[in-house]
């Protein structure tokens, strides 16, 4: 009798999320013939006899964090069974190909990974392309071998209730093409839609598992509206009571202002949406498509309906001047968002990785470093040394602030008395505290989104 093939899947991290991206796979292997075994880095120590049995072992890759702590369990991994053929997969495997091979990875996948990777296990010869962008026909995913759903990241209501939240996908890549993203570089401005019906198995599959809340994780739920308007309405006809959150652009989110509706009305509580900057020319590099008073009129738009917004940014850019951070703070309390933004969204600082668009901007080229294999990005410092200065300090409010458990409002102030300082305006009154919207509570993930990579002092130093 022929053995099946023995597949371990490994996430690192994915956001506090339960991992879609071994429940797919795991499906489609199993399919094929293959004992799969799912090892999620984040909650659980591996399980060295699986792993040593492996024939494949294979990375999950959707971010920046996950693919630093890849790399310092792939040579691990290898130890363990050197005999296992190894596999990187996801958002960050191509743009990382070299260091990956580097560490020993076979075959490295990229874009739409499912059918590549079974392919490992069926056709082991088969040259596989870096990326595929090919219309698959999605499977449920297979959840069977995952931890329980109340190992991870749960939603908190304004009253302080707690949901289980899963994570599904109806749409992946992005049509967009923003210069600093990094799905720009494997999707092109592409984007591929998960089957209704596939997308409305697996939420079924997660009530059952225990989930109130649904997190789509869509790079834009939006990319493609007619598909999320007869999803959440078909959502909401058959679980009355769950709840969701999406990730929306600005752009969409004025262009689609009549579609608003429909998401409070099935059960949207939450839109996370990349602001990423009030500074026009700031976004005008990104080629983010909105602008300020864009973003103002989403504030508004939102609030009148109820729908709570969780705002992204990008606060430390090359551009950013401690006079242009006071300002920024200054628009979220005039916005009235200051309850609404997860502190570590006051620190984040503009990734450059592998292969960004950003890089195709002379002044950005200029600034780059060489790559840097430890850190998985192209350190940058700024032009003005005050500005990382600044930048340490602010990371330095946030993390003692998350420590302590200070709230937005004590946070927002420590920020804005720091930020004054550093803009030459020691004293200057922030704009009135009645205005910051801490009086209505906002539903929050208990693992707010972001990727980053905090540079080493090193790397912060001003060159001489
Ligand atoms: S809209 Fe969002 S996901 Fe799409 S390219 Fe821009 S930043 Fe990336």
């Amino acid at each position: 009798m022929l053995t099946r093939p023995c597949v371990v899947l490994v996430s690192t991290y994915e956001l506090g999320h339960q991992p879609f991206g071994l429940a797919s796979p795991a499906a489609w292997l199993r399919a094929a013939g293959a004992e799969v075994s799912c090892l999620d880095l984040a909650v659980d120590q591996p399980d060295v006899e699986t792993l040593r049995r492996a024939d494949l072992v294979a990375f999950y890759l959707p971010m920046h964090t996950a693919t630093r702590i890849a790399a310092e369990w792939i040579p691990r991994v290898r130890e363990i069974n050197p005999r296992a053929r190894l596999a990187a997969y996801g958002l960050y495997a191509p743009m990382n190909d070299d260091l990956l091979r580097r560490l020993g990875v076979g075959a490295v996948i990229g874009g739409e990974f499912e059918e590549s990777l079974t392919a490992l296990v069926t056709s082991p010869g088969r040259e596989l392309p870096l990326i595929s962008l090919d219309r698959l026909a999605f499977r449920v995913p297979d959840r069977a071998a995952l931890p329980a759903l109340d190992r991870y990241a749960y939603l908190t209501m304004p009253d302080g209730s707690h949901r289980v939240a899963g994570y599904t996908e109806a749409t992946r890549g992005c049509k967009h093409m923003c210069r600093h993203c990094p799905i720009v570089p494997v999707y092109g401005g592409r984007f591929r839609v998960v089957d209704r019906e596939v997308v409305l198995a697996d939420v079924g599959q997660l009530v059952a598992a225990g989930a109130d809340h649904i997190t789509f994780g869509d790079p834009d739920f939006f990319n493609g509206p007619a598909h999320a308007r007869a999803l959440v309405t078909e959502l909401h006809r058959r679980h009355p009571e769950l709840t969701y959150d999406a990730t929306i652009k600005v752009e969409h989110l004025r262009r689609r202002e009549r579609d608003l509706p429909l998401l409070k009305e099935t059960g949207c509580v939450l839109v996370t949406c990349a602001v990423e900057s009030f500074d026009e020319a700031v976004l005008d590099r990104f080629d983010k498509r909105h602008t300020a008073d864009d973003v103002a009129r989403v504030v508004t738009v939102l609030r009148e309906l109820g729908l709570a917004l969780n705002p992204t940014f990008v606060a430390f850019t090359p551009w950013t001047s401690p006079e242009g951070y006071l300002g920024f703070l200054a628009r979220i309390a005039e916005l009235g968002l200051v309850g609404s933004v997860a502190p570590v969204q006051y620190s984040i600082r503009l990734l450059i990785p592998a292969g960004s668009e950003l890089l195709k901007l002379g002044e950005v080229a200029d600034l780059a470093e060489e790559f840097d294999p430890r850190a998985l990005c192209h350190p940058w410092r700024h032009p003005d040394p005050v500005v990382d200065a600044l930048y340490r300090q602010v990371l330095e409010i946030v993390r003692t602030g998350l420590a302590a458990s200070t709230g937005r409002g004590e946070l927002f102030a420590q920020l804005w008395a720091a930020a004054a300082v550093f803009a030459g305006r020691d004293g200057a009154e922030p704009p009135g505290r009645e205005r910051w919207g801490l009086r209505t509570r906002v539903p929050t993930l208990s693992e707010p989104w972001y990727c980053c990579a905090e540079p080493t002092e090193e790397q912060l130093a001003p060159k001489v």
